[in-house]
């Protein structure tokens, strides 16, 4: 029996892969983790890869953390989970205060879920709920939502509704509410603007006209800070998001931080949204909370919002919300003491150290012509490949070489991911400077095979 073999069939035969072109994958070898440690996935068949992606944007402190699985098996031997529906859990409790305590502001109030898609749908139900429920007939219009254009909030009805990537939300149109549009700040595809500081101002007088016309329909503003990670990692000029906050204040809209990519630190700080002192009306955060151990999500709001849903029962001002597993012990258990080792560690310092380090090695890659543009913050980082840099040409999508760049990449020992024409990386938090420079130094050589087998 060769294990691997078996493997790929039944994979082949059973798993419905997410955000795959299974025709393709079905002809394709599949990668068939078995094992990890620290910065490293290993295969079935025993071969090493160092996890550029962190596992989907996820772990924190490496795989397989002693502290880490300790914490888990601590809690496993005392009960694995019983429901917050009536009653309450010791892990949930004390990481909710642990976030109170961590969040920006008076953030406190903190609701459990399972996924960021989740935590997004949570958000925009507690932002809609809170205008009816302070009163129903002065903001009875206050219904819809603003989002940037390309934002991703996860894959959720309510979460595409609010998303702006056509190519996950155009087959489900029908199924959608309206959003309110307004535009990303893509510094590099709008020349036509200006600079950096252009754009920005463009996108926010679009804004601020979007809000003057409309802003009594407007239940919230959801945004992805400093980094729209799905889109291809669109950084987004400096005091941009300030003044998004200050537009909000100025409009009574609320302000919904989506944190779920760029928080527990892969911005640089713990959270994207303090960087230019941002406190949002509610926040959602995910993938890292657990350090990439186990699916949690939390969507934490200040007291003005949660007390608006206190009231009698006649009063109908309850949130109706909840899932089978939310405020699970396991998962709380786990992420407390991923916070813990946050603090313990200093990861932070050391991320906005390494984030430096990273930047000077990065540049390297555009000694290849088809690097239009290199992206990041902290460790979250995007190259944009064109056919020509000079005109931003891209190459369509037949002829993108970024799948095939990821593949070889693969082929050198590295996990990385590919978002349209943009090869992104995620590296896991924990990873050393030599690890970091291993990384930068294999994608070169793949971008670097794949143009010279193609003769570009
Ligand atoms: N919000 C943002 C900004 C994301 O990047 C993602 C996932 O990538 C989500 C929400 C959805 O999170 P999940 O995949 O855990 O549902």
């Amino acid at each position: 029996m060769n294990l691997y073999h078996d493997l790929e069939k039944w994979d082949k035969e059973y798993v419905w892969h997410p955000f795959t072109q299974m025709k393709a994958y079905r002809e394709s070898k599949p990668l068939i983790i078995d094992r990890g440690e620290g910065s490293y996935l290993f295969d079935v068949e025993g071969k090493r890869y160092l996890d550029g992606y962190a596992s989907l944007w996820v772990n924190v402190h490496g795989h397989n953390d002693k502290e880490l699985n300790k914490a888990l098996h601590e809690q496993v031997e005392k009960i694995a989970h019983s429901t917050l529906l009536g009653s309450a859990n010791v892990p949930s409790i004390l990481l909710a205060k642990k976030l109170a305590e961590i969040t920006p502001g008076h953030l406190s109030k903190v609701f459990y879920s399972d996924t960021g898609a989740a935590s997004v749908e949570i958000a925009l139900k507690i932002a809609y709920q809170y205008w009816k429920n302070i009163d129903s007939e002065k903001y009875s219009q206050k219904n819809k939502f603003i989002s940037l254009n390309e934002a991703y909030h996860g894959d959720t009805v309510g979460a595409v509704s609010v998303g702006g990537i056509d190519l996950f939300h155009r087959i489900f149109e029908p199924l959608l509410f309206e959003r309110i549009p307004m535009p990303s700040p893509y510094t590099y595809r709008m020349t036509e603007y200006g600079d950096a500081e252009a754009v920005k101002k463009y996108c926010l007088d679009e804004l601020e006209k979007l809000l003057k016309e409309r802003a009594d329909e407007v239940a919230g503003l959801i945004i992805e800070p400093l980094v729209q990670g799905a889109a291809g990692m669109i950084t987004q000029p400096f005091g941009f998001l300030k003044e998004v906050e200050k537009l909000c204040r100025k409009y009574h809209v609320l302000l919904i931080c989506d944190e779920v990519a760029v928080g527990w630190g892969r911005t640089g700080s713990l959270f994207a949204c303090e960087q230019e002192d941002v406190v949002p009306d509610i926040m959602c955060v995910g993938k890292g909370i657990t350090g990439g151990y186990m699916p949690l999500a939390a969507t934490i709001t200040h007291d003005q919002i949660f007390n608006a849903f206190l009231g009698e029962p006649d009063e109908h001002k309850t949130f109706y919300h909840g899932h089978t597993y939310t405020g699970n012990q396991l998962v709380c258990a786990v992420a407390l003491k991923n916070i813990e080792l946050i603090e313990k560690r200093e990861l932070i310092k050391d991320i906005a150290k390494k984030s430096k380090h990273l930047e000077e090695k990065l540049n390297i890659l555009y000694e290849l012509p088809v690097v239009g543009d290199i992206r990041q913050r902290g460790l979250m980082v995007g190259i944009e490949i064109v056919k020509d840099r000079t005109s931003k040409e891209t190459f369509t999508t037949k002829e993108n070489i970024v799948p095939d760049i990821i593949q070889t990449a693969r082929q050198n020992g590295l996990i990385i991911r590919e978002l349209g024409p943009v090869i992104t990386m995620m590296p896991i938090l924990s990873m050393t400077e030599t690890e970091l420079d291993q990384m930068v130094e294999i994608v070169y050589r793949s971008i670097q095979t794949v143009t010279t087998s193609l003769s570009l």
